[in-house]
């Protein structure tokens, strides 16, 4: 069976884009706001119904394989095995976990039946903004030194242009929860971002598994922050503590402060007091011993 084109989610810079099923499938070469209108509906009764949800390929940010994992009953571990498969990602040399399709003829979702998504509620923030496609583009004079924008794929298998019902995207991404997803998730994606920005420079492989760790294994995370000195090193505010132990998405926010502390020594949390003193002390320990109390030349 020919190899179609993939979709992705990319960092390159970062791209949500629509699945493209051939050669003459565009994507619409216009920048798009929220504000941008488009005309489109997707629903049981059109002639394509499930088209879209073969021969593609999903990356699954952390929240994405989370919502998903839950949805299913099942740890991340065996969610993985099971229905993943590892990718490293182009241009950022990430190791990430896309969504494994079937062997049959279509390369069939492993979710897709002919009445639908079998996990419609809990379904990859991709499949959510299809046939809409976001990109993000480093730009250090715009806000936030980044520039975020959309675009629309229309795609021939795709009939669901044909319908009347019109929106903006602003209120495609809201009925379909994709600002949901990505609240959660844009901490994750700015990584990437960063990783881009040190071309295709390798990182400590310590630091690729802090970041597989963190996208995969939430449970993990969460033992790790109550149950290692996490607490004692960083300064977060008890409310916010009380927030992680329970809630999915405030710990995943929590997880990506740490890896950009962790990848990129930014400090979006805060050491308490006494702790930078305490490390310099303990690195001068070991320096007096290397040296043995004579001060390096
Ligand atoms: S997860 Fe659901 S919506 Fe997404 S491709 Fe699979 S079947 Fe289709
Ligand atoms: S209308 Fe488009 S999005 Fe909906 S099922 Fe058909 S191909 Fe998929």
């Amino acid at each position: 069976m020919k190899d179609k084109k993939k979709e992705k989610m990319i960092a390159q810079d970062i791209k949500i884009e629509p699945h493209k099923k051939s050669d003459t499938d565009k994507v619409l070469p216009v920048k798009l706001t929220g504000n941008s209108r488009f005309k489109f509906n997707c629903h049981k009764g059109v002639k394509c119904f499930t088209a879209c949800c073969s021969n593609i390929n999903i990356v699954l940010p952390p929240y994405d394989l989370l919502r998903l994992r839950k949805r299913l009953g099942m740890s991340s571990e065996d969610f993985i095995n099971q229905y993943c498969e590892i990718e490293i990602l182009a241009k950022t040399l990430l190791p990430v976990i896309t969504l494994k399709m079937q062997n049959d003829e279509k390369r069939s979702c492993p979710f897709v039946t002919p009445d639908g998504c079998t996990v419609y509620e809990d379904r990859p923030n991709i499949c959510r903004y299809y046939p809409i496609g976001m990109a993000t583009l480093r730009n250090k004079e715009a806000e936030g030194g980044k520039d975020e924008f959309y675009f629309l794929t229309k795609e021939d298998h795709c009939k669901g242009f044909e319908e009347d019902k019109e929106w903006t995207i602003a209120e495609w991404r809201k009925d379909q929860e994709a600002d949901v997803y990505d609240d959660v998730n844009r901490g994750w994606m700015d990584i990437l971002i960063k990783k881009k920005s040190f071309g295709e420079r390798e990182f400590p492989e310590i630091k690729n598994q802090m970041f597989f760790m963190v996208s995969t294994n939430t449970d993990y995370f969460r033992t790790f922050v109550f149950e290692s000195s996490f607490l004692d090193t960083y300064d977060i505010p008890a409310g916010r503590i009380e927030k992680v132990r329970t809630d999915d998405a405030e710990l995943l926010k929590l997880a990506y402060e740490w890896l950009r502390s962790a990848m990129f020594a930014q400090e979006p949390l805060i050491f308490k007091e006494g702790v930078l003193a305490a490390r310099k002390e303990q690195a001068d320990a070991v320096m007096r011993k290397v040296y043995g109390g004579k001060d390096k030349e």
